[in-house]
């Protein structure tokens, strides 16, 4: 730790619709003191799950808004029973994730009444999203009026996407009118995890081009260029790209016209995109990565159907970025998916020889859980798998901002 360098605890706010995510981190160590969860907010019963000292604290209670589950986590993480701080003065800041920054916010920003005034602009390109991470901003400000806030976007990373990548051909006045571009989305977590694959290279964070793939229940593949985003396969909204758990990734825009034709309204077609296709649409069954590759292991078509269109599109996307960036050093696996499946990371790196993309079986297999390469020895691009951690980065920035101001 470097001489003189500030000690705080920060908190960090996940806020979804239905759910706050937390954790307490103590900097600038990046140590986690307390995480959690609260879903349900809203229905009968929510329910909360804290992990602290290596304990697990589980409550049923109702909890009516995000202003009572802000409430309802500062009790507990103060509290008699599974508290590991004092009192809330001992937090001194607060880091939140906000998923849509659109062209403003290239960086994490300490919230003011202005940041928040952008952050509800942008709420008509993220419906689902901004206004849950709003009702966590406002919470906690109230609840820790004194205490510095910063907001971390998921689309900052992106930014420095260039004007060719985030264009859409359509008439340029839809750019003009309506900020109709690709902002791409994950982008605390392709930022993460490019940085860490730059620490395993022993290169600077500015000197790694990488190809990361964060597959989870959203999938997005970026292209990183001199430790930059240069173009990612989200768009405009996270439905763009590779096939995801329940989003359907590219396809025609011309079969919803045809579709509206055969008599479908907007939003059920929206439903059908964004909850209905992907893994699960072209399984009939799941979403579930886990399921269905057991579930294909036992001889189901249609699971390996979605299997096979999962990985084969993400290795088109691959394939793109090869010839994007000219030279790669690195590609970098992460998220549920991209962290735990050994089948899959094998089925899209297969007959990538002739690009010099080889994997090691056997490290491959052993891969869960840890930072690892995994790619063979005579491999010239490295294959990687790294555990993402965008709350450690969101805890970082919220940091880097505070003891800023604080010096
Ligand atoms: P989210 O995007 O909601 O954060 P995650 O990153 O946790 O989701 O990823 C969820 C996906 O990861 C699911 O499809 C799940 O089945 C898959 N997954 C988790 N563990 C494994 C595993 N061991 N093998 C295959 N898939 C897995």
């Amino acid at each position: 730790m470097p001489k003189n360098s500030m000690e705080i605890k920060v908190l960090v706010i996940n806020a979804g619709s239905s759910s706050i995510k937390y954790q307490l981190y103590q900097m600038p160590q990046a140590r986690v003191l307390a995480k959690g969860i609260i879903e349900r907010i809203g229905d009968e019963k929510a329910k909360l799950s804290h992990f602290y000292n290596g304990k697990m604290f589980c409550l049923e209670k109702k909890v009516e808004n995000h202003q009572e589950g802000m409430d309802l986590i500062l009790d507990t993480l103060t509290g008699k029973k599974a508290g590991v701080i004092g009192d809330i003065g001992q937090i001194g800041a607060v880091g939140h994730r906000v998923v849509h920054g659109a062209e403003e916010f290239t960086g994490s920003v300490i919230i003011d009444d202005k940041v928040i005034a952008s952050v509800e602009k942008f709420v008509d390109l993220a419906p689902l999203h901004n206004p849950s991470n709003l009702t966590g901003i406002r919470a906690a400000r109230h609840n820790l009026p004194d205490v510095t806030q910063v907001a971390c976007f998921d689309t900052a990373f992106h930014t420095s996407i260039p004007e060719v990548a985030y264009m859409y051909a359509l008439p340029y006045e839809m750019y003009e009118k309506y900020r109709a571009r690709r902002y791409g989305f994950h982008g605390t977590s392709h930022r993460y995890v490019a940085r860490k694959a730059g620490q395993l290279l022993g290169k600077h964070k500015y000197e790694l081009n990488a190809i990361t793939c964060h597959l989870g229940n959203g999938c997005s593949i970026s292209a990183v260029k001199g430790g930059k985003s240069v173009d990612t396969s989200m768009g405009f909204t996270p439905l763009e790209g590779v096939v995801m758990g329940t989003r359907s990734g590219d396809f025609d825009p011309a079969i919803l016209f045809y579709l509206i034709e055969k008599g479908y309204d907007v939003k059920t077609l929206n439903i059908m995109c964004n909850k209905r296709s992907g893994l699960l649409g072209l399984s009939g069954i799941s979403n579930d990565m886990r399921e269905l590759e057991e579930l294909s292991r036992e001889g189901n078509r249609r699971a390996k159907l979605a299997i096979d269109v999962f990985c084969y599109r993400i290795k088109k996307y691959i394939g793109a970025y090869l010839a994007v960036l000219g030279g790669v050093d690195c590609i970098v696996f992460t998220g549920g998916i991209g962290e735990n499946s050994a089948s899959i990371r094998g089925q899209i790196c297969s007959n990538m020889d002739l690009f010099q993309i080889m994997l090691d079986s056997q490290a491959n297999n052993r891969a869960v859980g840890t930072d690892v390469k995994i790619s063979a020895q005579d491999s010239k691009i490295a294959v990687f798998v790294i555990c993402t951690n965008e709350e450690a980065a969101i805890a970082k920035d919220t940091y880097e901002l505070t003891s800023r101001t604080k010096r």
